[in-house]
């Protein structure tokens, strides 16, 4: 579904990627662990079209993302690509309801009906089906977080790109958030992770993908990258992240 071949990315003189191959199948959940610096973010920033590789290519479900050119093309790009960052950004004064309901009828041109009964679906999924008329300010870190994978479900994107979710919650409320990606990967959702969650990319990956430097080091099922890595910046790594 999605395939990044030898991409290359410099902010002017600073070569950030250099040369990254990765590979994420439908129904596929792949994980990006590496150091601070090392390009994770950038990698999912290619792939939404927010920055243009200047060598490589970059497909998902066949579109040439590093080829799109019009503005109208990123924009349906993005309706396909689900996008969940570190700081939950929901519009503080929406309706949680009201968050996920938006895009799908505005952008999405969806009935507004047909989009509330989804997104109480999706609330359910997510387990915030009892606070649709809460507003962010008044949920926790992990609530709103929550709120914000459903609100990326809500356009029924093709895949999702989390971007280190956990990162910015209290310890006590990552499980909540960490259960809720887990049962969206038992249903089938393509995601690709960028998680500083070691057991957890462990846990839930068919593939995961360490990097350094802006290069892939080393790229495996996680069972032989955790339990038996092949490359000492590897090891290095994990023995530091244990
Ligand atoms: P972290 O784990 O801290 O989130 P990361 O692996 O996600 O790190 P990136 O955010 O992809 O790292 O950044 C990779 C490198 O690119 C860093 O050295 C960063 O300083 C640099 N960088 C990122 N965005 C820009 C930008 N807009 N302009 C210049 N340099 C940038
Ligand atoms: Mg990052």
């Amino acid at each position: 579904l999605v395939s990044l071949r030898d991409v290359h990315l410099a902010f002017g003189a600073t070569e950030v990627l250099k040369g990254i191959d990765v590979e994420v199948g439908q129904g596929q959940a792949v994980s990006i662990i590496g150091p601070s610096g090392s390009g994770k973010s950038t990698i999912l920033r290619c792939i939404t079209g927010l920055l243009r590789p200047q060598r490589g290519a970059i497909h998902v479900d066949g579109v040439a993302v590093h080829a799109l050119a019009a503005e109208a093309q990123l924009i349906a790009l993005r309706k396909q690509v689900g996008f969940v960052f570190q700081q939950y950004n929901l519009f503080p004064h929406l309706s949680v309801l009201e968050n996920l309901v938006i895009a799908p009828v505005r952008v999405g041109g969806v009935p507004r009906a047909r989009a509330i009964a989804h997104a109480r679906e999706l609330l359910a999924k997510v387990r915030m089906e009892h606070k649709e008329r809460a507003y962010p300010g008044e949920l926790s870190g992990g609530q709103q977080q929550r709120v914000a994978i459903a609100r990326a479900l809500a356009m029924r994107p093709k895949l999702i790109l989390f971007d280190e979710v956990t990162s910015a919650l209290d310890p006590e409320m990552v499980g909540e958030v960490l259960t809720v990606i887990r049962d969206l990967v038992e249903d089938g959702l393509t995601c690709l992770l960028v998680t500083h969650e070691m057991r957890f990319a462990e846990d839930v990956s068919d593939t995961v993908y360490f990097t350094e430097a802006g290069r892939i080091v080393e790229a495996g099922p996680p069972a032989r990258l955790f339990g038996a890595p092949a490359n000492p910046r590897t090891r290095a790594f994990l023995q530091r992240a244990a």
